[in-house]
């Protein structure tokens, strides 16, 4: 039976800061303007729910719900199911996508187009994790929190089915064998 160690990555303690920061900027650009914070659950809602209290501005939030992982799966299948779509209009909002990770990229390539259909002012992405080693599809990152090396992160709302989520720091899954 094989077992699975964690490695601290990230203390709370860095998250802070680095969520911090990434407020600081969205705040410089998005004054007067009334963003959109679209959160693509469910591995964002630990970041999201940090990053809106770290905002200083007036701001509206939704979410969409967004799968490609199956159950017990570590690799991405590449393919994106809407699982809960928008529910309020966009057209000529200022939106700023928050993700948890940004990976192979599919993801926010997906959201970025389901956006853009429905005629945005802008459309700017937040991602606190960076796999960029990983990426197969090239996705503008206007806020970066960390570059991650390509190992399978749980804790600070990334899950391993459904487990670790709640961790409030940052971790690489290591299987024992
Ligand atoms: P992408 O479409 O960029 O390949 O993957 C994006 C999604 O895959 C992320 O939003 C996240 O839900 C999931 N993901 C990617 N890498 C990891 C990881 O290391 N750990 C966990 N738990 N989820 C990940
Ligand atoms: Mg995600």
């Amino acid at each position: 039976m094989s077992e699975y160690r964690l490695e601290v990555l990230f203390t709370p303690g860095d998250i802070e800061s680095a969520v911090a920061r990434l407020a600081r900027e969205i705040n410089r650009d998005y004054r007067d303007k009334n963003p959109l914070l679209l959160g693509v659950l469910k591995g964002c809602f630990v970041f999201m729910a940090d990053l809106v209290r770290a905002l200083d501005m007036p701001l509206e939030t939704e979410f969409v719900s967004l799968s490609s992982y199956g159950p017990g799966r570590t690799q991405s299948t590449g393919t994106i199911e809407v699982i809960q779509g928008l529910r309020k209009p966009v057209r000529g909002r200022h939106v700023v996508v928050v993700e948890d990770i940004v990976d192979t990229g599919t993801t926010v390539d997906f959201t970025i187009r389901y956006l853009r259909r429905r005629r945005p002012a802008s459309v700017r992405v937040c991602a606190l994790f960076d796999k960029s080693s990983r990426r197969r599809v090239d996705v503008p990152i206007d806020y970066r929190g960390f570059k991650v090396p390509d190992c399978f992160l749980v804790g600070y709302g990334l899950d391993y089915d459904e487990r670790f989520r709640y961790f409030p720091g940052l971790y690489c899954l290591k299987k024992d064998v």
